[in-house]
Order: structure tokens, then sequence, then C-alpha cells
């Protein structure tokens, strides 16, 4: 009887006081900008949906406005925005910064390096998410995993390649390292943005192209402009993705809410690559089925040739940037157990289902 009076007191008591703990709750409303442009498929609407994502978890204790690049600050500014603290969160992808901070290439995609599988788990249990925030440690920032392309495509080509010899004089719209590496080959590469790719390469400006993948190549229309379409996609083995958050901004944070933030943007990563692997599938028949498009391997020759100028320019890097040669070391160690493993597992596989 007695403990029933008390029990009722209780909750009496929660009743009254429910309001006020509500009430001194604090919400909070960040912003955040992007690299990508305004309903950029699967890049720019998994961000949306991630805000989304951490509203309705949060019960709209943290809502966060999202911008597109170019609408808040132009895309390649993402990255000092969070770092200013300008806004709280921000998503691209590491070699955006490479003029920055070098070894930031490798948190998103090296020439010949893992694939998304082979990333995540160095990430996660390789120690490489450790790595890559103590690289952005001095910038205020705080880096998540938040995406995977998957494999890329080697790029749209208006004719052949059967050998090294035809690579050299092409002109190649294709950034970052890999772009590094083909000059080495005699490819004269050139930075276009999105906007100028399609018409760069129908009027000829430009011989060939690398973009992303099926899905995101066929909305391009590159088809209509080069006939040829490569594989793999060896300079982009599996793009990772970023969101950044400014560490004062997240230690603001209560830890419940830190936790669904992180949280989130795990689901993100899975999000995005399912997205691309189920995407890219059906683009695929369709360019092929469709439109007619050749897809081809590059030659042997071209890839060992290729791989050989990657680990040149890896080194010639490495001795540039002493950040950079830390990273490499640990990447490359990683890559080689993981490459070992790979062996006998995927590829072992995929060997075993095209006998
Ligand atoms: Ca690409």
């Amino acid at each position: 009887m007695k403990i029933k009076k008390v029990h009722q007191w209780i909750c009496l008591l929660l009743i009254i006081l429910a309001p006020i703990t509500q009430a001194t709750e604090k919400k909070f409303r960040w912003k955040m900008v992007t690299t990508w442009p305004p309903h950029f498929p699967i890049f720019q609407i998994g961000v949306e949906k991630f805000a989304k994502d951490i509203e309705d978890m949060s019960n709209g204790r943290l809502k966060i406005k999202v911008s597109a690049g170019g609408e808040l600050v132009p895309a390649l500014q993402t990255f000092d925005a969070v770092s200013q603290g300008l806004v709280q969160m921000g998503h691209g992808s590491a070699y955006y910064w490479a003029g920055k901070i070098p070894a930031a290439q490798f948190m998103s995609a090296v020439p010949f390096g893992m694939t998304a599988k082979g990333m995540n788990a160095w990430f996660y249990k390789g120690g490489g998410l450790k790595l890559w925030r103590d690289l952005y440690q001095p910038f205020g920032v705080i880096p998540f995993p938040a995406g995977n392309s998957g494999v890329q495509m080697g790029g749209w080509f208006k004719k052949k390649i059967n050998s090294l010899e035809d690579l050299k004089g092409l002109k190649m719209r294709i950034p970052g390292l890999g772009g590094k590496v083909l000059s080495k080959a005699g490819v004269a590469t050139k930075l276009l943005a999105v906007g100028e790719i399609y018409t760069a390469l129908e009027r000829g400006n430009i011989d060939a192209t690398e973009f992303v993948g099926p899905f995101h190549d066929q909305r391009l229309g590159l088809y209509r402009a080069a006939k040829y379409y490569y594989y793999p996609g060896w300079h982009e083995p599996g793009a990772v993705m970023e969101l950044i958050v400014n560490k004062k901004a997240w230690q603001s944070l209560p830890k419940d809410l830190q936790k669904i933030v992180e949280i989130a943007t795990r689901a993100l990563n899975q999000w995005m690559y399912n997205e691309f692997e189920g995407l890219n599938i059906k683009a695929l028949r369709e360019l092929t089925q469709q439109y007619k498009v050749e897809v081809l391997p590059f030659p042997d020759d071209v890839i060992k040739e290729l791989k050989r100028l990657t680990v040149e320019t890896l080194e010639e890097e490495s001795a540039k940037d002493a950040k950079f040669k830390q990273v490499y070391e640990a990447f490359k160690a990683f890559q080689a157990d993981h490459d070992a493993w790979n062996a006998i597992a995927d590829e072992a596989y995929s060997k075993a289902l095209a006998k």
C-alpha cells in the first residue's frame, strides 16, 4: 500500500516536471554546405536525406539547413567555411583540399588504391580515420567517412586506346593524382567543371574524359559525344565522400546528439554506396543495349605502365610533403595486407564466377 502511494507521487512529480525538462532541452539550428550542385543525384540528395534523418531521430532538437555548392559559399570553399565556423557542417570529398593538405587525397581516391570495402576497413579498423582526424585537427575540423562511389569507370574516349602510343598527345579531363599520372604518360590533362565536360567533349576541345560511373555519366549524356567507354576506373577505385564538422560546434552538442550524427553518418556512408551500385547496374545495361556504347578494358600494357607511373608519382609527392609520406606509408602497409586477403576472397570468388 505504502509503496503504491510513493509510486503514485513519483509519477505525479514526473508529469509536473516533464514540460520543464523539455523546455530546457536546447535546440540546435545548424547550417551545412556541400561541394555538389543543387539536386545532384545521390550526392546532394543523400546529404538532404541525412539532415532529415537527424531531425527525425533527434525529435527536432538538431535541425540542419543544407545548401548546395554556390548557394551559400562557392563549392570549393566548403572546407574553409566549416573551419572558420561560418557553418557547422560540410559534405564533399577530401581530394578537393589537396592544395591545402596534400595527404588528404588518401582519404578520397588514390590510383590503384583500395575499393570501398578496403577503404572502410582502413578507416574503421586500420587506423585510417585517426590519421584523417590528425590531418584536419590544425583546422578545427572533424572528418567522418560519408559515402563511396564504388569503382568508377576509366572514362569516355573518342578513339580506341590500343597501346600506350595512343595516349600520347590526347587531351583529357581528369583531375587529381590520376591526372598527374596520365600527364607522365603523355596525356594533356585538363580540369573542367562538371557543367563544361559535355560541351568540351562534343566540340572536340578534349578527346576523352572521366566522370563517375554509368549512372552519372549517362545523365551527363557523355555517350552522345564519345563512343568508347573504358574500364576499370584505376584512378578512382572507391572515391570516399566526407562529412566535416566544425570542432567547436561538435563539442557544443550533447552526447546523445553526437551519437545521432555519428550513426546517421554511418548510414549515409552505406546508403550512397548502395545507391551507386544499384543505379550503375541499370545504367550500364541501358548504355550498352539502348545506346550501343562499346565498353572496353584498357590494354594490359597500358594498365601496367599507369601502375608504374602511379608509384613514381606517389614517391615524388612523398618527397615534397612529410605528412603525405607518413599517410602513404600507412596506406601502403594496410593495402598490402588487404590485397593478400582480397586475392583469396572477392577476387578469387569473381574468378570462380567467371569460370
Ligand atoms: Ca571521377
